[in-house]
């Protein structure tokens, strides 16, 4: 059941103004958009909004201000863009059409404080608040939180979507449902790992994290990313897996270098006989193998965290390897495969299946937290009004 109202639940909003939070924090290189992804997501809510003939104010972040205004970061630059790719004309401060971008939430210095009186000003400007941006739920900010104590509060498209997805995934997945987690350290991600071994039946580890774990189990680990304080650690997450009956898979083998640079020599070696000058950098060929026949026996397939060092070539070649195939068995239908983190989208489409999953979240730290099992403020708030 859902806890929150969407936008089938509408009343009729002809002529009226819809304040609507949305996640426009893209991506820019060399003052340029350099990935589409968030705009283009976005218009099936613009679109619904557009059809019902409302108004609609929007609201985002971009970059990190802190309560100041800059022109750097400015969000006057992306009306030309939004227009194109939603196919309806934006202004921007000003209404000169029916949807208006407003300036960098950030910019005021009660957005990040939750202050009621930044969300009281919002809410006179409109009659309606819709938040479509999952990825910033995890924050309770003035226009993610108080906003809904001010307005009848609804969810988009996209932030409905996400809730869907993730929910099917972890909370009522088809089972057998593995979790394959990889990246750079467990410090940050000791709750990801604590509240996934009480809900997948496999916890597959790779990547830097995985060292930490081998290094838990008495094996050298040379030169290779590594926590060396987290061992303990390691071993509370080992033991308190086979409590909840989840079967925690390591790397078998890996590929070590002396150098972490582009194409430095490397070598395939069991992670028993890591050589002591060496870091190990990816996974080899019979971890692969390995996790391919768990992954050949599950139902649902939960993935945050790279193999490898995917930015460093050839030291992306498991992570490559492995999204290849996963996205060949969700397009057999044999899996149901959910992605999300920063680095992890970035690797997948530097393995060219970004859209080959069943599903990507394009949220970073929201999506984390949801899968510690956390309760996000953004959501919440629209929750607590359906109650009331
Ligand atoms: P996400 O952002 O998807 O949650 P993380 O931030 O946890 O992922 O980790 C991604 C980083 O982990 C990548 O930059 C990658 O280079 C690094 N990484 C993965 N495996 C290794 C390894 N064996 N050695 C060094 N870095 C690694
Ligand atoms: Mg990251």
């Amino acid at each position: 059941m859902k806890h929150y109202k969407t936008l089938e639940a509408l009343p009729d909003i002809k002529g009226k103004t819809v304040l609507l939070r949305v996640d426009l924090n893209v991506p820019v290189q060399h003052k340029k958009v350099s990935d589409l992804t968030r705009i283009k997501r976005l218009k099936p809510t613009i679109n619904s909004l557009i059809a019902k003939g409302a108004n609609i104010l929007i609201l985002s972040h971009f970059g990190r201000p802190k309560g100041h205004e800059s022109q750097e970061l400015s969000l006057s630059f992306l009306p030309p863009l939004l227009s194109e790719v939603w196919g309806h004309d934006v202004g921007f401060k000003e209404k000169t059409s029916q949807i208006t971008l407003l300036e960098n939430t950030r910019f005021h210095a009660g957005e990040e404080k939750n202050d009621p009186e930044l969300a009281k000003q919002w809410a006179s400007m409109a009659d309606i608040y819709v938040n479509d941006a999952f990825s910033v739920s995890h924050r309770a900010h003035a226009s993610t939180e108080a906003i809904t104590h001010f307005l009848p509060s609804y969810a988009g498209h996209l932030m409905d979507q996400e809730i869907q997805m993730l929910t099917a995934a972890l909370e009522k997945p088809q089972k057998p449902v593995t979790a394959l987690v990889g990246g750079s350290k467990i410090s940050t991600k000791i709750g990801l790992l604590g509240n996934l071994i009480k809900k997948v039946d496999v916890l597959i580890l790779g990547g830097a994290m995985a060292n930490t774990f081998i290094a838990a189990e008495g094996y050298d680990v040379g030169k290779s990313l590594c926590e060396h304080d987290m061992l303990e650690t390691a071993r509370n997450i080992m033991k308190q897996a086979k409590e909840n009956n989840c079967t925690i898979i390591l790397p078998k083998d890996c590929v070590v270098a002396e150098r972490f640079e582009p194409h430095a020599e490397h070598t395939i070696v069991s992670i028993s006989e890591i050589p002591a000058h060496t870091m190990a950098l990816d996974l080899g060929p019979q971890s692969m193998e390995q996790i391919k026949s768990i992954i050949d026996q599950s139902k649902t397939l939960l993935w945050n965290g790279p193999l490898g060092a995917f930015e460093t070539l050839p030291f992306d070649h498991a992570t490559v390897e492995l999204a290849q195939y996963v996205a060949q068995k969700t397009k057999d239908k044999e899996i149901i495969s959910i992605a999300g983190g920063g680095d992890t989208v970035s690797a997948l489409a530097h393995s060219g299946v970004k859209n080959k999953f069943t599903y990507v979240s394009s949220a970073g730290g929201a999506f984390l937290e949801w899968i510690e099992g956390k309760d996000l403020p953004g959501i919440k708030a629209l929750s607590l009004q359906q109650s009331t």
